[in-house]
């Protein structure tokens, strides 16, 4: 493995007990600072491959890096360490249901505190400001003191980013982390999100359902489709005709008003300018 690589795979496959590889022979290496975009049709296997790079599901063959360090074959203590430098959003945060969003902005931070103080922000906030902050730049700081479970899906998953960004950790992963958020404010938390990578240096990793975000974000696009890596390229060289191929399988023609089929793209905007 190259030096300065966040994640690195060779050959990695996943295969759910049900028979299928989910993921198939997946070979790549992301440096560290890089922000990649994962892009691919419902079942492609993009959460298989970030749950992987979070150490949540071990692959079943292949040999799997992630912040130079193979989290099947260290110790207990060696895995927590490096599980407190990842940090990732789920697509459904599993935020326990009466937790607020204050304390669950700052649970983020709990693999890094002694224990003691992880223990207090549970019973009291130790830190509110810091949770405000990651919050309001979520656009949700008036939630601050709410119940997970009285917050949308949206908000719910914007309460996951902030309580990733209050985790400073060394690599980010973030699962569909706006498919739940109205267009406009998933520019805004896509764009936090690269920000926070950018200003820290740190390794982003986001799968995205929506293609515009993803080309309009990430100077890296991975598009893959039945486990497998069918293009790694920047945005600019990402054709529509490779997005079709893409989604082929998810697109359904509608006619237009002349008849013509719609233009196949899965989220209806190309390389429209976003405000960022
Ligand atoms: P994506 O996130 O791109 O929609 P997934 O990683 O969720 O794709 O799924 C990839 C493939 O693995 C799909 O065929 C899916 O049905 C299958 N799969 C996902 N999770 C499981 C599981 N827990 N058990 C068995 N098969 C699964
Ligand atoms: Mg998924």
């Amino acid at each position: 493995m190259a030096k300065d690589m966040s994640i690195s795979l060779s050959e990695v496959s996943l295969v759910y007990p049900n028979g299928l590889p989910a993921i198939n022979r997946v070979s790549c290496e992301i440096g560290n600072g890089e922000r990649v975009a994962i892009i691919g049709p419902s079942g492609a296997g993009k959460t298989t491959l970030l749950r992987m790079l979070a150490t949540a599901l071990r692959p079943s063959a292949g040999a799997l890096t992630v912040l130079e360090v193979s989290p099947w074959h260290v110790g207990r203590n060696a895995l927590r360490r490096l599980r407190s430098r990842i940090g990732m959003v789920h697509q459904s945060p599993p935020i326990p249901p009466r937790q607020r969003a204050v304390t669950a902005v700052l649970a983020g931070r709990l693999g890094r505190w002694p224990w003691w103080k992880g223990l207090l922000s549970l019973i009291y906030p130790v830190d509110i400001q810091g949770a405000e902050q990651m919050l309001a730049r979520m656009e949700v700081a008036d939630k601050l003191f709410e119940r997970c479970d009285r917050l949308s899906g949206g908000q719910l998953q914007r309460v996951g980013v902030a309580r990733v960004l209050y985790q400073q950790p060394d690599l980010i992963l973030t699962d569909e982390p706006v498919s739940a958020v109205d267009p406009a404010l998933s520019n805004r938390v896509i764009g936090e999100l690269n920000r926070e990578a950018v200003e820290r240096g740190v390794t982003l990793v986001a799968s995205l359902h929506a293609v515009d975000l993803a080309l309009h974000w990430f100077p890296r696009i991975i598009g893959i489709k039945s486990g497998e890596v069918v293009f790694d390229l920047p945005p600019v060289r990402v054709t529509d005709d490779m997005l079709r191929e893409l989604y082929a399988s998810e697109l359904t023609y509608a006619p237009t008003q002349d008849n013509r089929p719609l233009a196949l793209n899965p989220t209806g905007i190309r390389r429209k300018p976003l405000c960022s």
